[in-house]
């Protein structure tokens, strides 16, 4: 936690459940992965924290913006983002929605299937299009499943396809998942991307952009490689595969920009014992699976968690959401320790919840509010 998220957070009465974010420490995420990939455009993934006070710090800074919805695309252009510092990356969207970006000057949109290249084609004529392949996402925490992207073979058909429609092939993306702790997958991803390129360069079509995605991991519980060892392993592998004609590079972070820039300050409404667990309390926070810690689904992302100003032995505990759902329950198999001296009323810190929590959080499902949003 920042130095300023601390004073904050002890200066005063805050309500519960509350998210704070240090816009500082987004600025300084940015500045990293800058200063770990100079060659590459920084397109911020809105998805991760869509507040307008991070995007326009982020435009402030010379960041782009990957969008997935007009929603997104409005938020961006509402802060002033130029639109054509806005690529509309998602592969599935309402032709509504393509020909409203395509209307306020955005021309860079995703697919990944034919159906979506003909929507695109008709609502946005003439526009730039990049193909996304499906690649390996081991070594991800939270995976975004089989749901996009396709083979090589089929993105070079797609993208010979595109200009056959009016449209500019401009090149291919990919994500490896995101919380991807390894540099393997990104450079298994990027020889899949050259083999697009050089296939089409021999049918006549020149590629240009190389998308590379997001992925990039923030530290929770475990320590993660630093970010400059995936720009040298990203950097080396394009070299390899592109030589002196590199492509322009595109990243797509989200996570690594916002995440470590938040605290969720929260309160504990019970801690009990119940009979068939007499090993562990069961901890109910003000905040749960619904207030926006999704990403604890599957127990996939492990924030780390403290009880700030309790002293004396720790022991272990069941953490859940103040809801009446039973899915409500973040950590149940993951071991968790807290204070033994812990009750009803104290106040627990969950950490690093800067990316997906706020943009998660459900709008009042058994009445309860979603984390209240300051931005410092
Ligand atoms: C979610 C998403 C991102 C951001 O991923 P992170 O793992 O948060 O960096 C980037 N690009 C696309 C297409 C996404 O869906």
């Amino acid at each position: 936690m920042t130095p300023k998220l601390a004073r904050f957070i002890d200066s005063g009465v805050l309500a519960t459940p509350a998210i704070v974010i240090d816009l500082d420490r987004i600025a300084a995420n940015f500045g990293a992965l800058r200063e770990a990939l100079p060659d590459a455009a920084i397109y911020y993934a809105v998805k991760a924290n869509p507040a307008a006070p991070v995007l326009d710090r982020l435009l402030g800074l010379g960041s782009r913006f990957d969008a997935a919805s007009i929603e997104e695309i409005r938020a961006c252009l509402a802060v002033g983002a130029a639109p054509s510092a806005i690529s509309f990356g998602n592969t599935v969207k309402k032709s509504s929605a393509i020909a409203e970006a395509f209307a306020s000057g955005v021309d860079l949109f995703a697919f990944d299937s034919d159906e979506e290249l003909a929507k695109i084609a008709a609502a946005a004529p003439g526009a730039k299009v990049y193909c996304r392949l499906a690649v390996s996402q081991d070594g991800a925490d939270w995976p975004l499943s089989r749901k996009f992207g396709t083979t090589g073979a089929h993105a070079r058909d797609l993208l010979i396809t595109a200009r056959d429609l009016g449209l500019i092939p401009h090149g291919v993306s990919f994500h490896v998942g995101s919380q991807q702790t390894g540099v393997g997958a990104y450079q298994t991803a990027i020889g899949q991307a050259a083999m697009v390129f050089s296939d089409l360069r021999a049918r006549g079509i020149d590629l240009r952009l190389l998308n590379l995605g997001g992925g990039f991991p923030t530290r929770y519980r475990d320590d993660i490689p630093a970010i400059g060892t995936f720009g040298d392993a990203i950097m080396t592998s394009v070299r390899a595969h592109f030589g002196n004609d590199l492509p322009d590079l595109l990243i797509e972070p989200g996570r690594a920009v916002v995440a470590d820039a938040g605290v969720a300050v929260t309160e504990v409404v019970l801690a009990c014992t119940r009979r068939e667990d007499s090993d562990r309390r069961w901890v109910y926070l003000d905040i749960g699976r619904f207030g926006g810690l999704a990403e604890t689904e599957g127990e996939a992302i492990k924030y780390a968690i403290t009880a700030p100003g309790l002293t004396g032995p720790d022991a272990p505990a069941i953490l859940a959401g103040p809801s009446c759902d039973g899915v409500d329950v973040m950590y149940r198999d993951t071991p968790y320790h807290l204070p033994a001296s812990l009750k009803s009323g104290d106040r627990i810190l969950i950490h690093d919840t800067g990316a997906y929590v706020t943009s998660y959080a459900s709008q009042g499902f058994n009445g309860f509010l979603p984390p209240q949003e300051h931005y410092l």
